[in-house]
């Protein structure tokens, strides 16, 4: 059977399906918004040069999306794999993982399943474990000779108990679950960021961030048992962020990026930014995945348990670092 299991056809067929979608699509609007408005525009200037010069690419712009959508129709039939699985997301983890086991010692074929799983989006949970074990990521645990695979977790006191009826920065706990105000135009009491403590520690806090106590423990926790299981992870961002801090964030990153002002949870001291790591100890590059970082693919799977989250890992500005309070409830 035809395998497209091979990164350089794959980046081939990734490529090509990017031309083929701009022949198709942002060519012709270019092409029509720059010159069909300014020919209907210059109505009086028309003449038959100028009809000529303008009329005769149009041409050649229905040939190219003409041929492109043949080209596009043709190979995506159900049997053509290669250009099906050429999505981004597909291309994009199958190169990050084809670049991180490269280089390691792994069998060829277990390489290769690996890899075949992620072209047919098939899990590879069964699979990561052995080739961490032969890349040598899991690190054997000698005293008991044995290989850590599931490392059991254990959360001393049941975080769905907890209850602080206190208000904290406009936050109160009830049964784990983190209540904050519903944002309300115009009220500044129900902004986010605007009762950052500025002396944290001196006010109630157990830490000198002005995250929330209980938010901070479950954090600690975390990172605490990542560490018991040989991954390092730490907290990136700088703690409660101030109403001013978020407005400067959203006026200067990319639209859709940064929470409205008053509106992210960063500013209630219920949410932070980790930063992962290696298992060399360097900073886990930005184009990751839960398998090329695995101190992120722990956290990721383990967060629940410490009643944590990471909500924005299937949104259009991806954060795979960010992560707050399990159960939230807007009063
Ligand atoms: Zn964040």
């Amino acid at each position: 059977m035809f395998t497209c299991n091979n990164i350089n056809l794959l980046t081939f067929t990734y490529y090509l399906k990017y031309i083929l979608a701009i022949n198709m699509t942002i060519v012709p609007f270019i092409y029509f918004y720059l010159n069909l408005i300014n020919l209907i525009k210059n109505k009086k200037k028309l003449n038959k040069w100028y009809i000529k010069r303008r009329i005769k690419p149009i041409f050649y712009i229905i040939i190219l999306f003409t041929l492109s959508l043949i080209l596009h129709n043709t190979l995506n039939t159900s049997n053509n794999i290669c250009y099906l699985s050429a999505t981004p997301k597909i291309y994009h983890e199958y190169k990050n993982s084809y670049n991180f086991l490269q280089n390691k010692d792994i069998d060829s074929e277990l390489k290769n399943n690996y890899l075949n799983n992620i072209l047919t989006n098939k899990s590879n949970n069964t699979l990561t474990s052995t080739v961490y074990k032969q890349a040598n990521i899991i690190k054997v645990n000698e005293e008991k000779n044995s290989i850590v695979e599931e490392p059991k977790v254990i959360v001393e006191d049941n975080f769905l108990n907890e209850t602080d009826t206190n208000i904290q920065n406009n936050v109160y706990i009830i049964n784990g679950t983190f209540n904050y105000p519903k944002y309300v135009y115009g009220n500044t009491n129900t902004y986010s960021g605007m009762f950052c403590p500025s002396d944290p520690l001196n006010n109630g806090y157990n830490n000198p961030y002005g995250y929330n106590n209980y938010f901070y423990t479950r954090l600690t926790r975390f990172i605490e048992e990542a560490r018991n299981n040989g991954y390092l992870i730490t907290i990136s961002s700088q703690g409660c962020r101030t109403y001013d801090t978020q407005i400067n964030y959203y006026n200067t990153m990319t639209p859709g990026r940064a929470a409205s002002p008053g509106l992210s949870l960063h500013g209630f001291g219920i949410a932070s930014d980790l930063e992962f790591y290696n298992q060399d100890g360097s900073i886990c590059s930005y184009f990751r995945t839960d398998s090329s970082c695995p101190s992120m693919g722990w956290a990721h799977q383990n967060a629940e348990k410490f009643g944590l989250t990471f909500p924005l890992l299937y949104s259009n500005y991806k954060e795979d670092w960010h992560i707050e309070p399990l159960n939230k409830s807007k009063y």
